[in-house]
Formats: structure tokens, sequence, C-alpha cells
């Protein structure tokens, strides 16, 4: 077995430690902290790189904070929970700036970036397991196990106001979680949210029948949610929501950002941290009234959140979603905010795209798509509509890089970009920014547009 000592002195997007041999090799390290040195056994060794694993801490990193947080107060991978916040805030600055040069290939040396304003209690969203043995759990994929847990500290108050109430619920009930090697037990997955206005919502998934009648009836009477669904699901290792069912309270949950109001439904997608989306929202809406488009495509629009926050800046918004019940909620939640100006296209962007031939000579895309970013066709669609400025949205800074590359292929050049901790005590990061090019009377337009 080989043995390397090193010194840790990055994290890579996996929030694998990062390092450099004496031979000047890249290596790898799981289960490595930032700053600190390590005794690590090699797993694979290649010309360039090497993959290791952590035995043991030669010397703990500077960087540590002094908190007394136990993994039952943590509900899943915060690598950087114990990590000192201005050092998470430099780390995940000069992720950006690093994934800007070395897969754009854009030369950029400093960038803004928002720091959060709470780094605890700050997520409205939570999924939790329940481990055979009937213990509320998250699953480790650094451990592959069920991890127990009482609360965690990132969640809102609201939602560990919850969990509290369910495990109680769960004991009197004696109702087992699910074990996936046989396949038995019966509760598969616990989902909880929350939001800024108090309104929280419970999902149940279930893996098999169970005399549920007290249960219901306790978590209806002593309310300890505002909306409570369940769902079933038997496929083995299956812990996705299916067919949902209401058993009381409300059917969505509403959320609050500036005066406008949001319906979310319980499988549309919201960001999981509003203080720092509100901001995110916020600095997009300045950035685009900057550019005064006409018309806006919002491709990725969820329960068009960003449609409506940017509805009275623009004559027309086409909001893209694949998404049905998000674009339902999407569809209420303009009427509710006067918002009159946008079509909905509820299919996957790649795929809308095609069929969009609107044409005018000021028509803005804005992108926020999931981490592995945009399709080709998409980006290839921008330059043959003559769309000039293109807004990202993008939480994941790799495959931003590499669509801001493909965008410089069509002549969009990198105006502006700010990072943002929007997913604080993790590694990963929210990166906005804007791609323009000079109006080229359209080199790549091919064909005719209405
Ligand atoms: N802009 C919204 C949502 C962003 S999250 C907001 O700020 O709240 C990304 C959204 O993309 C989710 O709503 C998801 O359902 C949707 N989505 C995922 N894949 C998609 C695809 N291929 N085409 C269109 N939408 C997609």
């Amino acid at each position: 077995m080989k043995t390397i000592e090193i010194e840790i002195n990055d994290l890579d997007e996996n929030a694998r430690g990062v390092g450099r041999t004496d031979e000047g090799k890249i290596a790898f390290i799981e289960n490595a902290k930032l700053g600190e040195v390590v005794l690590a056994k090699v797993l694979k060794e290649k010309k360039s790189f090497i993959e290791a694993i952590k035995m043991e801490t030669i010397s703990q990193s500077p960087f540590l904070i002094d908190n007394s947080f136990k993994e039952s107060n943590l509900c899943g991978a915060y690598e950087l929970y114990d990590i000192d916040y201005d050092k998470q805030v430099e780390f995940k600055k000069n992720m950006i700036i690093n994934h800007i040069k070395r897969i754009a290939n854009v030369d950029i040396n400093n960038i803004d970036f928002e720091k959060a304003k709470n780094i605890y209690g700050y997520r409205n969203k939570v999924e939790l397991k329940l481990s055979p043995e009937g213990k509320l759990s998250y699953f480790s994929r650094n451990s592959n196990q069920n991890i127990e847990i009482e609360k965690c500290i990132m969640l809102s108050d609201e939602i560990n106001k919850v969990i509290d109430d369910l495990r109680l619920l769960i004991e009197k009930y004696h109702i087992p979680g699910y074990d996936s090697s046989s396949d038995r037990g019966v509760i598969k997955n616990i989902i909880i949210r929350s939001t800024s206005l108090g309104e929280t919502m419970l999902i149940i998934v279930f893996k098999d029948d169970f005399d549920f009648t007290g249960f219901y009836n306790d978590i209806e009477n002593s309310k300890i949610v505002d909306s409570f669904y369940v769902s079933k699901n038997i496929t083995r290792r299956n812990f996705k929501i299916k067919d949902l069912v209401h058993i009381y309270g409300t059917k969505k949950i509403k959320e609050k950002l500036g005066n406008q109001i949001f319906f979310i439904s319980p499988k549309a997608f919201m960001q999981v941290n509003r203080e720092v989306s509100y901001k995110i929202y916020q600095d997009a809406k300045k950035l685009i009234s900057s550019i005064k488009p006409d018309i806006i495509l919002d491709m990725y629009s969820g329960i068009s959140t960003t449609s409506i926050i940017l509805s009275d800046i623009a004559k027309k918004i086409i909001s893209v979603e694949i998404n049905e019940d998000a674009v339902n909620d999407a569809k209420e939640n303009a009427k509710i905010n006067n918002a009159n100006n946008i079509e909905w296209i509820n299919k996957p962007a790649e795929i809308a795209v095609e069929d969009i031939n609107t044409h005018s000579n000021n028509m803005l895309a804005l992108f926020d798509p999931p981490r592995k970013g945009l399709e080709e066709n998409i980006i290839d669609k921008m330059a043959l509509l003559d769309i000039n400025n293109i807004v990202y949205i993008s939480c994941n800074s790799s495959t931003l890089a590499r669509d801001i590359k493909r965008f410089n292929n069509y002549g969009y050049k990198l105006k502006y970009i700010k990072g943002y901790d929007q997913f604080v005590n993790t590694v990963h990061v929210e990166t906005v920014c804007l791609l323009s090019r000079d109006r080229v009377k359209n080199k790549y337009f091919r064909g005719s547009v209405q």
C-alpha cells in the first residue's frame, strides 16, 4: 500500500481535497479538509494525477472554526461547515475564476461575490430518509449508510420544528423505514419544505401499506404542517415521488419575494435559499433593465419567478419549463401578480427552442438550467435567432464555463460575472453572467423568421 503526505490547498467540485505531490502530480484526496495536512492511501496513480483517501490528519486545517455541530446536526453534505466563512467565500470565488479561465479560456482575475447574510438556517427544503429502525436520517454518500439526525442547523426553524413533531409520531406508531438491501419497510422518503411566510409542506413517500389512520389523524389534528401529501413508490430502490395524494391542508405553499406572491406545488422547484436567490433575481433584473429588451426568453423558468419579476420591464416574456405542475403554478402566480405578458411553453428547453421563431431586434435570453448546463442546440439557436444578449444563472460553474466557450464561438463575449453564496457551507456556488455580442446582421442566420 502506497501512502502520501500532502497539504490540501484546494477542493474540487465533488469536495475532494486537492494538493500537489513532491513529484508535481495533482492529488485528489477523499474526506480531506481545506487547509489540513493528511496522510492518505493511494487508490489510483496515473502520469499526471493521484486519487487517494485520507487515513489521518497530520496537522489540522488553520481555517477550522470552533463549532460543536455533530453529524446528527447536519442533514447532508455540508463539506465546509467547520471552515471559516471568509475562507469559504475565497474558495468559491477562486473556483469560479479558475473554471472561467481554464474551461472558457477567458482571462479574468477577480469577480464580484455576494456573501450570504445567514450562514445557518437558510435552507427551505430537506429530503430525509427513515432508517429501517425508524430513525430520521440522511443517506451519506461517503459512508454509504443512513446517518441519524436530530435536527439540521442549515434548515429553517419551521422545518426543524416539523422534524421534531414528526419524530414523536413515527415513534408513537413504530413506523419502520425502508431497507434497500431487503427491499422491505414502510417509509422511503420524507420531504419537508417551508417558506419565509412560515408555511410548511410535508410529503411522505411510502413503500408499503400500513394502517395510517391514526398517524394521519395525529398529523392533521396537531397541525404540524400546513400542507400534507403522500405518495407510494413500490419500485425497488426508487425514492422518487410518483402520484401524489393530498391528505389535508392547502395544496400549495406560499412564498413572498418583494411584494410578489408565489404559490408552490409539491413537485415544483423553488430555490433553496430565499434570501440569496432574491438578491440574484434583483441583480438580474437590474442587469436586464440596462439592456432594455422588448422580448425575454426565460428558459428553465420553474414557477416563473423570474418571468413575473421581469414582466414590467419587457413587452413579452416567453417562459419555458419542462415540469407541468410548475407551469400550472406559474400561470396562477402570473395572474395574482398581474403579469399579463407571459406565454408558456411546457416542453424541454432543447425541444422548445427549435419551435421558437419569434424575431426581434432586441430579444434577450435568460437561462437558469440544472447542473448539467445547456444542450448545444440551444446555443446554436440563440445565434440563429439573432439574440445578442444572454443572462445565464448557473449552479455549476464548470458547465457554465463550458457553455461560455460555446457561446464565444458565436461571437458572444463575457461582459459581466458575479458569484453568490447560495449554498452556504457546501462546495456549490451560484453564478450570474452576461454574455453579449455586437449585432451582426446575422451571419449565422440561415432561415426566415417572422
Ligand atoms: N428559474 C427558476 C427555476 C430554476 S431551476 C427559478 O429561479 O426558480 C431549473 C428548472 O429547470 C426547474 O424548474 C426544472 O424543472 C427545469 N428543467 C430541468 N430540465 C429542463 C429541461 N430540459 N427543459 C426545461 N426545463 C427544465
